[in-house]
């Protein structure tokens, strides 16, 4: 069985990671962590809905109320101060485009939850959204009908808006997500309600589009041929129903996301016999992922492995994992490549208090020096919930120490987090920092949060027609790019909210003929592999995944068709 630490994410099994010497261990950090907060505040960390609240704690002794010192910092990169006062102060052009957006438009608003409640629509959207689409979305007053998450959240919250009488989804997102939801709505019993993008165009994907070319093929071909071995495809949710589909018709396929990528790999390691895992397209999280088995088999024995990763693993069951452990090597997200050299040493040179966070897709600089801090509780890996929630958990902490003792001195305590992954989760960010702040009233004042974009110097393009005379994006070219960035996603910004506008009143006036340009891709419709629908064949791979996520275990069904399958293909 997994332990607590395995089942979490892999953020948590960095912050577990000893350094050399060995003796900065788990131990050692819980006991210093536990020091500084009272059992049940410590206890009550955990999860933001969790929070303390301020009459949890006794009047402070000794509260002195003294007014706050200015907090100063590095202008190295653009960055956003939120303040207990509700005010956003943007430091940076860029920083200054993301603010902007944060406080919606009243008549935008307005627009919006008028249309969705005339046409009865559901709203499932990306966390990697425009800042502005995600803060009106986030001010609509029916919020049932909504839902910010990731990936694998966004089908079931459709799944369960349909339950609630939806009439109709819009998928705020890139193509294969628009994809994946109608595949889970169809699954459940829901494929009569239509799904709506928010562009005519083709809205792609650099990393889903890594994984449909002839080599990705190719190389799962080999992976079938593989001679001593019992080959398992594990594949990164970020990639089309038809990758999918076509990659199981040619190796058993699992499904993963960034939280579960690690329990996959351990439970499909016990469970199937002389397994070997090929994971692609993302070669940033595949390298990350070796790097940090590697970490573990050079500071942990075998009874560490077993206490903080997995009860049935060791360093004999980690070794030949790693050695069976294949990445596709040429698969990028455009986005998280920007997060090279020079940014890390930037961070390292003018935030050396910052607490640092990576994306588990960002490339290894930025992401190794994420996991080192978080080994001093000083940052986190993982997906975009583990960001989130690790944020808003360290704001909870200031916020708890000060309404407990008191503020000594009158400095304000800045806290800074580097923000190691797309711009669009600031709206999250500010949204949970703003509620936190709000509900410690003796610490509003002390406590401020700075979210730091760790953006290379050229990440910000001069536009004359822009409002604000730049737009993000990479002086020189268009959109995204290796040579610089912006740090937002071009593809999700293709979403917009004018549009969503025009879905919802098309649909109210009885006009959704109109709309079926906006309908998800249907590459797979009408067609079979095998004598299955090949829609059905995409979905076994995010099937085995839910198996694992709800039983602990994949079913004795994946197993035997791995087993089964190397078989026939050696004979
Ligand atoms: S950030 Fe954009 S390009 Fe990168 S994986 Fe997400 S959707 Fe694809």
């Amino acid at each position: 069985m997994l332990s607590r630490l395995a089942t979490s994410t892999l953020s948590r099994l960095a912050l577990t990671v000893p350094r050399t010497p060995l003796s900065r261990s788990l131990i050692s950090l819980s006991v210093r962590t536990s020091s500084t907060l009272p059992p049940s505040s410590h206890r009550n960390l955990s999860s933001a809905s969790a929070a303390p609240h301020y009459h949890d704690f006794p009047e402070p002794i000794g509260f002195e109320v003294v007014s706050p010192r200015p907090v100063e910092s590095s202008n190295a990169f653009p960055s956003i101060l939120i303040t207990g006062d509700e005010e956003l102060i943007a430091k940076g052009s860029f920083a200054e485009a993301q603010k902007a957006f944060i406080d919606p438009d009243p008549q935008a608003v307005s627009s919006l939850s008028e249309g969705m409640e005339a046409a009865n629509v559901g709203i499932v959207a990306h966390f990697y959204m425009d800042v502005e689409l995600q803060s009106v979305l986030q001010a609509v007053p029916n919020q049932k009908r909504v839902k910010i998450s990731d990936s694998l959240v966004m089908g079931d919250a459709a799944v369960s808006m349909c339950r609630d009488g939806a009439s109709a989804i819009c998928v705020l997102g890139v193509d294969f997500m628009s994809e994946s939801v109608k595949a889970i709505m169809t699954k459940n019993g829901y494929g009569h309600i239509p799904v709506y993008r928010a562009d005519e165009r083709k809205i792609g994907c650099s990393l889903a589009e890594s994984a449909e070319n002839l080599s990705y093929g190719a190389w799962l071909t080999k992976a079938s041929q593989e001679k001593d071995t019992n080959p398992l495809h594990v594949i990164y949710i970020n990639t089309s129903l038809e990758t999918k589909a076509l990659s199981t018709n040619i190796v058993p396929t699992v499904t993963c996301t960034s939280s579960n990528v690690l329990q996959t790999m351990l439970q499909s390691s016990l469970q199937i016999p002389e397994l070997s895992i090929w994971y692609g397209p993302d070669t940033c999280m595949g390298y990350n992922l070796q790097t940090m088995f590697e970490k573990v088999l050079k500071h942990w024995s075998d009874e560490e492995i077993k206490q903080k990763l997995h009860q049935e693993h060791d360093r004999k069951s980690i070794q030949k994992l790693l050695n069976n452990l294949h990445v596709y090597p040429s698969g990028n997200c455009v986005v998280h490549h920007m997060f090279g050299k020079e940014c890390v040493e930037t961070v390292q040179s003018q935030y050396p208090d910052a607490f640092v966070s990576a994306h588990l897709e960002v490339p290894g600089e930025m992401f190794e020096i994420a996991m080192e801090a978080s080994l001093d509780d000083k940052g986190v890996v993982g997906s975009t919930s583990d960001i989130l929630n690790f944020i808003t958990k360290k704001v909870e902490e200031a916020a708890v120490e000060i309404q407990k003792t008191g503020q000594v001195g009158g400095e304000k305590k800045n806290l800074q987090f580097i923000l190691g992954t797309e711009a669009g989760m600031v709206t999250s960010i500010v949204s949970n920092v703003k509620r936190v702040l709000a509900s410690n009233p003796a610490a509003k004042d002390f406590v401020t949060c700075e979210i730091i974009f760790p953006v290379a110097s050229d990440a910000v393009m001069v536009d004359s027609e822009s409002e604000f005379g730049i737009s993000p994006g990479v002086s020189g070219g268009e959109g995204c790019s290796t040579a610089g960035g912006c740090a937002t996603c071009p593809f999700m910004k293709m979403n917009e909210l004018d549009k969503v506008v025009d879905i919802c009143q098309a649909i109210a006036d009885g006009k959704s003929e109109s709309l079926t340009g906006l309908h998800p891709p249907k590459r797979l419709e009408g067609k079979f592999i095998n004598g299955r629908p090949a829609v059905e064949v995409g979905v076994d791979s995010i099937l085995h995944m839910r198996h694992l996520m709800s039983e602990g275990k994949f079913s004795e069904d994946l197993v035997k068709e791995v087993v089964e399958r190397s078989a026939a293909n050696a004979n």
